[in-house]
């Protein structure tokens, strides 16, 4: 069986694997040495150099992250947010435009209305949920169309085919940052799109011990973003590289966990009685149910709440909870309550977050992988 045609769960494990092994190690060793003999390197990018991406821990995760969205080629960088900033900065110069999805990630949302047009770019929002508004804001500067697979932290599903379509009909080069979904439930390019951009210190990682981002698409797109990130120096060491590499080894596990769990506990927050409103797309009453059971493979461990009581319950709930941390981020195999107005969203004003749903009170859970009985039982205590 050729590797492409395996399934994403063999891919974890096999693809990218150094072949033949170094030294016979089953387990791929961490290249702790910051430059290499040189070897009759022609082009700078070539250099063997830890700032340029190349060492043999940077080339085996590349080739498995790739491999799990059915790419040619991936980048990881030292953050998701160098991932987003720097593939954006690839094909954005001055007197270009953006369009871009309203509801963001708030690090992103505070990237663009805070620094792009310190260099020349201008953005517009638009409402991905409806592409008949997208042609208004289309201009002949137009370069970049940007979305998120779910977004952060309402978990609300665009018309993903329709943005991939509408960028392409266009001329656009289109970017979607699919941390939420995770390679498992999700595979971008699948849909059309040029790049996947993920946040690794989530799912992909999924053990809350790094911060690492990764972009994966067209070796042309990559390798014209690998140049920026040369530059502008947003590497991941491979130390880094290398905890990425094992804890993606069981990334479909965990997702198969994620994804039963956060189901089964959504759809018991939503019978509960000091519960306001669920946002999950695995729920039939969602709005976006229907759409994200034909893109998805699995609805992922996120989901948000509000309470009845507001602010005072969301509080009370997260002091109440024993299992789950209260802390920012997600995605990692221990679960996470944390109130985004003050986490992942306060980098907005409260009258940019208001605009887009996000309220004070508004509660984000990212199950983790432990038993969900045991997780129910807690959350039940909590809201009692
Ligand atoms: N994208 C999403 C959807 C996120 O939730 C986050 C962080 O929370 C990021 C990107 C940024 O990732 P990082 O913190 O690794 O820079």
């Amino acid at each position: 069986m050729t590797k492409k045609k395996m399934s994403i769960d063999t891919k974890l494990i096999h693809a990218g694997e150094p072949d033949p092994r170094i030294g016979g190690a089953v387990s791929i060793p961490i290249f702790q040495s910051a430059m290499y003999e040189t070897a009759g390197e022609e082009s700078y990018h070539d250099v063997k150099y830890i700032r340029l991406n190349n060492t043999p821990n940077h080339k085996a995760i590349h080739e498995k992250l790739a491999a799990l969205e059915n790419a040619e080629a991936a980048l990881v960088t030292s953050s998701g947010m160098a991932a987003i900033t720097t593939s954006l900065m690839t094909f954005l110069s001055t007197g270009d435009h953006l369009l871009i999805q309203d509801t963001l990630y708030g690090g992103t949302h505070t990237f663009v209305n805070h620094d792009i047009e310190n260099w020349g770019v201008s953005y517009d929002f638009i409402d991905a949920h409806d592409p008949a508004s997208w042609a208004a804001k289309l201009r002949p500067e137009t370069k970049v169309f940007y979305v998120e697979t779910m977004t952060n932290p309402l978990l609300q599903v665009a018309d993903l085919k329709a943005v991939a379509d509408f960028a392409r009909e266009h001329n656009l080069i289109s970017i979607i940052d699919n941390t939420f979904a995770s390679p498992v439930n999700f595979r971008p390019p699948e849909w059309g799109f040029d790049l996947s951009c993920h946040s690794c210190t989530k799912y992909l990682n999924g053990h809350s011990d790094i911060v690492a981002g990764a972009i994966i698409g067209s070796s042309e797109h990559i390798e014209q973003i690998t140049h920026k990130l040369n530059h502008l120096g947003g590497t991941l060491d491979p130390h880094a590289c290398y905890l990425l590499h094992r804890g993606v080894k069981t990334l479909a596990l965990r997702m198969a966990r994620h994804n039963e769990s956060a189901l089964k506990i959504a759809q018991f927050l939503h019978e509960h009685p000091a519960v306001e409103s669920v946002n999950y797309p695995g729920l039939p009453d969602h709005p976006d149910y229907k759409r994200a059971q034909e893109l998805f493979d699995g609805f992922s461990g996120m989901l948000s709440i509000e309470l009845k009581g507001g602010l005072e319950a969301a509080k009370r709930f997260m002091d109440r909870v024993k299992l789950p941390v209260v802390a920012p981020s997600l995605g990692g195999i221990e679960t996470l309550v944390t109130r985004p107005a003050t986490t992942s969203h306060s980098g907005m004003l409260s009258d940019e977050r208001e605009a887009v749903g996000i309220t004070d009170s508004l509660v984000r859970v990212s199950i983790g992988i432990e038993d969900v009985d045991d997780l129910i039982s807690d959350f039940d205590q909590a809201l009692s």
